[in-house]
Order: C-alpha cells, then sequence, then structure tokens
C-alpha cells in the first residue's frame, strides 16, 4: 500500500506527516556509505573501501560519477556467499593491502554496508588484527566509520565520517594558533567549497576545509589518469585540527545534533565551536560573515558590502516575480532549512518542505528559518520518501518545486517546474559548480528562480509575452 496523506493532515497537522508505510518508494535519500565516500574522497590521497559487496559500491560511485561528471574510484571489500556467511574480515584484510600497493593512499579510509553491518563484521578488530600482522611496516592511518544505510542516509553517513576522521586522526595537540579555522562544510558542491574558503582567506584566515573535493571531484583535464586527483585536505591538518582557533560548522540540523566534529573539537582541545545554519540568502550569510570577523579580529573586508548591495539591488528588481509565489522544497535537511530561510526572505513561502533525512531536527530548523505566521502553512515531512513528498506537493499545488534530480519525475506528473539545486543532479550539467551560498550564491539562486517563473508565465501566456 502506497503512503497516503488526506488533505487535512497536511492542512491542520504540518509537522510529520508522513504516515508509517510498509515499504520506501523512490526514496529521497541515497545509500549512507556514499555520504561517507564523498568525505573521504575530500581528504588529499585518501581512498574510500567499503566493507560489502561490489553492488554497494558501483552504486555509490554511479551517483557520484553523474554528478560530478569525474572519475571516482571506491575499493570493495567484495563480499561473496562465503563472506557474508563466515565474516568478511579476509577481504577486508585483502582489500586493504590490496588498496595499499596500488594507491599507496595517505588515508584509507573504510565504510560498512548494509550487509557487514547486518552480520556484525567486527570491523575495528579486523583493523587491528591488520595492523599486528604488518608491524615494522609504515602503514597509512586508517578511519573506520559505521555506515549502515537501514539506520541513516547519506547525510548521516557524511557526517559521521567527517566526525569519525576528525576523532581519529586530531592529536593532543593544544597550541593555539589564532589565523587557523577549522571548516566543516557539510553536504556542499565544489564550487561552494571554493567561494568559502575565499570567504576565509580573505578574513586572514588559514581554512582546513574537511571534507573539501573542490579540486578532487571538480577538477581540470588531465593529460594521464590520475588514481587519486590532486587535492583535498591534508591529512596532517586534520592531524592538527585540535590547535585551530575556531571551527565554523555548518548545517542547520547539524547545528542540533549531540556528537559532531565541531563538538568533539570542543570536548577535547577546548576549539571554540561556531554551529552555523547553511549561509544561504542574506540572513545566514550575514551570521558567517559576522563570525569570521569575530574570529580573525578583523573588519569585514568591503568586497563583502559590495555583494550584499547587489544582492539587495537584484532582490528589488525582482520582487515581483517571487512575491506571493509558494514552493515545495526537498533533499537533504541542512540544505532544505537553508532553503527555506532563503525562500522566505525573499518572498516565497515554502509550503511543502521534506526530507528523507530523520534527524527529526528538520521542523525546529525550518520554524526558526521562516515567519511564525507561515508555520500553520507549513508541511514539514521528515523521513519522506517520493510518494508522500508527491502527494503532499500535489495537495498543496505549489508554483515551483525546488530539489535534486530525483524530483523530475514528480515534477513532470504534477506539471510544476523544478529548480534543481543539491545533489544529486545526474540530468542537467553543472552540479558541481551550482553556487548556493554566500551573497553571489544567494544572486544566482535568486536569478534561476525568477527566470523560471517568469518562463512559466510566458509558457502559458496565450499571446506569449516577449517583455516582462
Ligand atoms: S545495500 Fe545498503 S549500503 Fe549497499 S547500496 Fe544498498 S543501501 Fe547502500
Amino acid at each position: 500500500m502506497p503512503p497516503t496523506i488526506t488533505k487535512e493532515a497536511c492542512l491542520l497537522d504540518r509537522i510529520r506527516v508522513t504516515p508509517s508505510a510498509e515499504a520506501t518508494q523512490n526514496a529521497c535519500k541515497l545509500c549512507a556509505p556514499l555520504g561517507a565516500a564523498l568525505v573521504f574522497k575530500g581528504i588529499q590521497g585518501a581512498v574510500p573501501l567499503l566493507h560489502g559487496s561490489q553492488g554497494c559500491s558501483t552504486y555509490i560511485r554511479r551517483y557520484l560519477i553523474s554528478h560530478y561528471k569525474e572519475p571516482i574510484d571506491i575499493a570493495c571489500s567484495n563480499f561473496s556467499e562465503h563472506s557474508a556467511i563466515f565474516g568478511g574480515g579476509a577481504n577486508l584484510k585483502l582489500a586493504l593491502e590490496n588498496v595499499r600497493h596500488q594507491y599507496a593512499p595517505s588515508l584509507v579510509g573504510i565504510a560498512t554496508t548494509c550487509l557487514s553491518e547486518t552480520i556484525g563484521d567486527d570491523v575495528a578488530m579486523f583493523i587491528k588484527e591488520y595492523r599486528r600482522s604488518k608491524t615494522g611496516q609504515t602503514l597509512p592511518p586508517i578511519v573506520h566509520v559505521s555506515t549502515p544505510s537501514y539506520q541513516g542516509s547519506h547525510m548521516e553517513g557524511f557526517h559521521r565520517a567527517v566526525w569519525a576522521t576528525v576523532s581519529a586522526l586530531a592529536g593532543d595537540e593544544r597550541r593555539g594558533d589564532a589565523r587557523r579555522v577549522n571548516l566543516f562544510p557539510g553536504m556542499l558542491s565544489p564550487a561552494d567549497i571554493r567561494h568559502l574558503k575565499q570567504m576565509t582567506a580573505a578574513f586572514g584566515l588559514e581554512a582546513v576545509v574537511l571534507p573539501d573535493y573542490s579540486e578532487t571531484l571538480d577538477g581540470g583535464l588531465w593529460k594521464d589518469y590520475q588514481r587519486v586527483p590532486e587535492g583535498g585536505t591534508p591529512v596532517d591538518a586534520i592531524a592538527a585540527a585540535g590547535a585551530a582557533e575556531a571551527s565554523i560548522e555548518l548545517g542547520g540540523s547539524l547545528a542540533m545534533a549531540r556528537e559532531t566534529a565541531a563538538s568533539f573539537l570542543q570536548q577535547r582541545f577546548a576549539v571554540r565551536p561556531f554551529r552555523l545554519g547553511m549561509p544561504i540568502g542574506i540572513r545566514q550569510t550575514d551570521v558567517l560573515i559576522q563570525s569570521l570577523a569575530e574570529i580573525s579580529g578583523r573588519p569585514v573586508p568591503g568586497c563583502y558590502a559590495e555583494q550584499r548591495g547587489r544582492l539587495l539591488d537584484t532582490l528589488v528588481d525582482g520582487h515581483k516575480y517571487v512575491n506571493t509565489v509558494r514552493a515545495a522544497l526537498y533533499g537533504e535537511e541542512d540544505l532544505v532549512a537553508g532553503m527555506a530561510g532563503f525562500l522566505a526572505e525573499i518572498g516565497i513561502h515554502p509550503v511543502v518542505c521534506a526530507s528523507g533525512g530523520r534527524s527529526m531536527h528538520l521542523a525546529e530548523a525550518i520554524r526558526a528559518q521562516i515567519p511564525a505566521s507561515w508555520h500553520a502553512e507549513t508541511a514539514i515531512l521528515e523521513d519522506a520518501d517520493f510518494t508522500a513528498i508527491e502527494t503532499a506537493v500535489d495537495t498543496a499545488r505549489p508554483d515551483l518545486i525546488i530539489g535534486h534530480s530525483k524530483g523530475y519525475a514528480m515534477s513532470r506528473r504534477l506539471g510544476i517546474p523544478l529548480v534543481r539545486i543539491g545533489f544529486p543532479i545526474h540530468d542537467r550539467m553543472g552540479g558541481s559548480r551550482l553556487l548556493h551560498v554566500g551573497y553571489e550564491g544567494a544572486m544566482a539562486l535568486f536569478d534561476r528562480l525568477a527566470n523560471t517563473l517568469i518562463e512559466r508565465r510566458q509558457d502559458a501566456s496565450p499571446i506569449g509575452y516577449t517583455y516582462m
């Protein structure tokens, strides 16, 4: 039976309208090891290794390659029926040995799959045994993150991998470095990461960004194939994360989580945490800029006043196209919460906000971003699949749908235009180059939203306006 949402439920009981269903239909999330693999792809010289069957790594590679348009090497311990019954220890040790010799990695990041989690493989013990068998040899750091997909989405895998890497590598280095800041950006595009690095540099800060796949997944042309693309966060820099002046962690839902990389560094090394929302739109970008000014002790560079001014001028110029528009929004929780705030400040009401994630912080993060007068008219769906989302969107009949490519079929069926943001974008070019953050990201998003609305009005007009 497909999950159903009654009109009354959608209009009156706004929070958690997703009813229980026997099966997920077209999930609005991807699997947890995918998020972890993405984090390891953002560490210099690192190789992700999935402990499980080849199908899992193929599925993950397929999604990452179709979005980033780059070759993505992800190793696998290649489970067979034998390993499923007797355990995957021997496979994992062999995989580690192969990865070491074929890639000479600076770090191996092991993420477990559903199968290895279900049979209860003790990965930490396998790693210890492997290390013991190589006594006297120099091994790269091996980071292990538990990522059963039946307990979490790709976002949870992503955040867990960041936490696992920092807690495994950050040393007991208490020397404060006033110019260094740890930046945990969350799952943003390579263009976003580059923009955030420019922002921290503009304040004279050296950012250790984890993960930083701005080059590894968005690099230039190669003459010869590179097994591990250049770029990424140096392992040494992560090891020194405890010596930074502060940690900036982005994501409205993540900011409510108990155990994160920033909270670990605060507890272990007293590194000041700045746990902020996604800097999408004016308010949240202002918060990030103010935080950078506070950490660096420097005034805000003039270029940001100029960018902010251009953004305000853009909003004034185009307000007539977006004002009173209603939108449906779905994707990763942090992105949805950040986008909801941005839509609210430009006058678009996000009447449906949905995510396949289940941190259970989404509703609170969205309520903090939108006017109180909209709370009763905003359906928030957590742990939702596309069947539930489509029912809610069909009930609300918004003017726009905003989310990743997995919502295309819904947009086509309902006849409502889709503006693509986030991950995965596999039916358009430029997913890696989409800018969401900062004043410039807000301007780019605003233009895309307004132009989509203008195009829709033109297409719907019997006389086909050429001047609007
Ligand atoms: S079995 Fe689990 S880990 Fe493997 S692809 Fe499916 S959801 Fe991901």
